[in-house]
């Protein structure tokens, strides 16, 4: 039982996200969902925002925190004690990507393992940048997001 950091956009949070966040929390002693800032990307939600929601979607887990980083990963781990970086596996494509990103990480800090946990078959198609694709059209998202989110979307796209 370790310390384990879960990684993401989270642009906005889906039922994919929440889904590793509540299998890895009876697994890791403590998991610090972290937000990625990067100005280089453009963001539907804020840091705050999505800080915010994850918050509120993730308050029933006593062991999980949520954070913002905007700088590398590992950096975040060695400074906060994580010797585990979590990352939801989706299929072969997030496979391969996962795989090579688990190297460049394991040679900056080789303290630090990536662990892959899959995806639960009904959350497959699930993705943040297909959502906002979605909502920006007016499709329904709410088989995707928790009812929070899809509200927070619909305002967004003042739907
Ligand atoms: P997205 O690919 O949805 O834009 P993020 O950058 O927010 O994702 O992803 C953070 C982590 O969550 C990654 O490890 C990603 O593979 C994982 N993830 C994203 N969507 C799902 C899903 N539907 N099921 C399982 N894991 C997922």
């Amino acid at each position: 039982m370790s310390k384990a950091v879960f990684p993401g956009s989270f642009d906005p949070p889906t039922l994919g996200h929440l889904n590793i966040i509540e299998r890895a929390s009876s697994l890791f002693t403590e998991i610090d969902v972290v937000v990625a800032v990067n100005p280089e990307k453009k963001y539907l939600f804020t840091p705050e925002e999505r800080v915010e929601m994850l918050r509120e979607l993730t308050k029933i887990y006593s062991n999980v925190k949520i954070h913002t980083w905007n700088s590398l990963i590992v950096d975040y781990a060695k400074k906060n004690g994580a010797d585990v970086l979590l990352r939801g596996i989706r299929n072969a494509t997030d496979f391969a990507y996962e795989f090579d990103l688990s190297l460049i990480n394991h040679s900056l800090n080789n303290k630090v393992d990536t662990i892959f946990i899959p995806c639960e078959q009904k959350y497959v198609t699930i993705k943040s940048s297909s959502i906002k694709e979605l909502a920006r059209f007016g499709g329904d998202i709410s088989q995707m997001v928790p009812e929070l989110v899809a509200r927070e979307v619909q305002k967004k796209f003042k739907i």
